[in-house]
């Protein structure tokens, strides 16, 4: 093979730089990162909230760290239930920076100002990226391209390995806050007057700061929200204002996003290509967390992409095993929880309310699979608040099978 580079990295976000640093930690393939924004902290979307999977095994230092949280908190209108689960809030643009300075010390390069625009295709396989920078067209040609351009899937939506039409669509908006919390909690509210058709939640942010946000999936924002609605910025203000266990200060910075959830069982390989983190959909359906599956996925696919670059054949074929991994362990899961999310984000107040009394009767060992998303079926059956009116969603769940 014959090219610029060994590996390009389309996306500097979680995935991307995981991938860069596995491939650099673990071979002397040279890997290149292109990132679109000036900077890998102006990707500031994200509340950051992980857990020890990912702290512990991706090597996080503890000062992009902001808090840590004892346990979570699961509320609804009339409901509260505390699970023992301990988590950790990131410093969301100082952990990005983190992630690009170690790539580098691993010997990976990040370019950043360096916007993917499509593949370059030769022969029916993917062979660099075309890409702008400072106004320029430029190419960069590698024996492998891995598409980590998060949501926008700038590659793989063009190779066709991912149908938007499919996607479940949502948002999220969130404050961080100078000011008194409470609580040592992350805390989701499941709450159609706080987040229609989502949650609200709250995470501990470091001493006199937390983050508050809100985020709804589009179609049951629909069927939740007044028809007097405000602005996604109006249910924000409203939750902060909303109770006394934290006060604001000031507002130090607003931080806003989308997230895509697609069927959960996807093409992530073809000739010359692998696809990571968000942009194959890979963050949890059910509650949204992508940065634990993204540098999951990320690692997934650096382990048989390295045996792909030492054999000199990154042909599907080869690349497809980590495909097959992926969605035999995780994309079956990802697929139920995708159905269990249409449910849980339709719920009336009362389902919602005895879901989370539900979710306060589980055992230690049930937190447990439900940290690691691993519910059993009975585990399901235990959660769920069946109502009459679920059987008129038959229709629209039966899509996911
Ligand atoms: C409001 C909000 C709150 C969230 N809170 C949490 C949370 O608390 N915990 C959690 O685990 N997850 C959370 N998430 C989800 C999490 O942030 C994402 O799942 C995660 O960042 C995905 O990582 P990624 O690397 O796949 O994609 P991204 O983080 O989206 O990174 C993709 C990168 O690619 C770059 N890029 C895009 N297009 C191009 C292009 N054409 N060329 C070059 N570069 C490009 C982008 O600038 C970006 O830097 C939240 C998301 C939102 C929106």
């Amino acid at each position: 093979m014959s090219a610029d580079a060994d590996v390009v990295v389309a996306g500097g976000g979680p995935a991307g730089l995981q991938f860069a640093r596995e491939i650099g930690a673990r071979s002397e393939y040279d890997v290149t990162v292109l990132e679109a924004n000036d900077a890998l902290s102006d990707n500031d979307k994200s509340t950051g909230g992980t857990f020890e999977q990912v702290i512990d095994r991706y090597g996080i230092p503890d000062d992009v760290v902001m808090a840590e949280n004892e346990d979570v908190v699961f509320e609804a209108p009339g409901a509260s239930s505390t699970l023992d689960i301990h988590g950790y809030v990131l410093d969301f643009p100082a952990f990005l920076e983190f992630l690009g300075e170690d790539a580098e010390a691993r010997g990976a390069e990040v370019r950043t100002g360096a916007r993917v625009q499509a593949p370059i295709r030769e022969g029916g396989r993917v062979v660099g990226v075309e890409y702008t920078t400072g106004g320029e067209r430029r190419e960069l040609r590698a024996d492998l391209v891995v598409d980590a351009t998060g949501p926008r899937a700038v590659l793989a939506k063009q190779l066709g390995m991912f149908d938007p039409a499919s996607a479940q669509h949502g948002v999220g908006k969130e404050y961080e806050v100078e000011g008194r919390y409470d609580l040592d909690s992350m805390l989701f509210r499941f709450d159609h007057d706080a987040a229609p058709g989502g949650y609200a939640w709250t995470f501990p942010a470091g001493e006199n700061s937390f983050k508050a946000g809100i985020c709804s999936i589009d179609d049951f924002y629909e069927a939740h929200a007044p028809a007097d609605d405000g602005t996604i910025d109006d249910y924000v203000e409203d939750w902060l204002a909303a109770d006394p266990r934290w006060e604001v200060e000031s507002i130090r910075t607003a931080h806003a996003g989308d997230a895509v959830s697609n069927n959960s069982i996807n093409q992530r390989a073809t000739d010359g290509l692998v696809a990571v983190g968000d942009a194959v959909s890979s963050i949890n359906p059910l509650f949204g967390e992508g940065i634990r599956p993204g540098m999951e996925s990320a690692e997934m696919a650096a382990t048989v992409a390295l045996a792909a670059l030492d054999r000199g054949d990154t042909s599907r074929e080869r690349l497809a095993v980590y495909e097959d991994r992926w969605n035999s362990e995780k994309g079956v899961d990802w697929r139920l929880q995708r159905i269990v999310c249409e449910l849980l984000y339709d719920f009336t107040s009362d389902q919602q309310r005895r879901f989370v009394t539900s979710a306060g009767r589980l055992s230690d060992t049930q937190v447990d699979r439900l940290q690691r998303y691993e519910l059993t079926l009975r585990d399901y059956l235990e959660l769920y608040p069946f109502d009459p009116s679920d059987l008129s969603k038959a229709r629209a769940l039966v899509r996911h099978v």
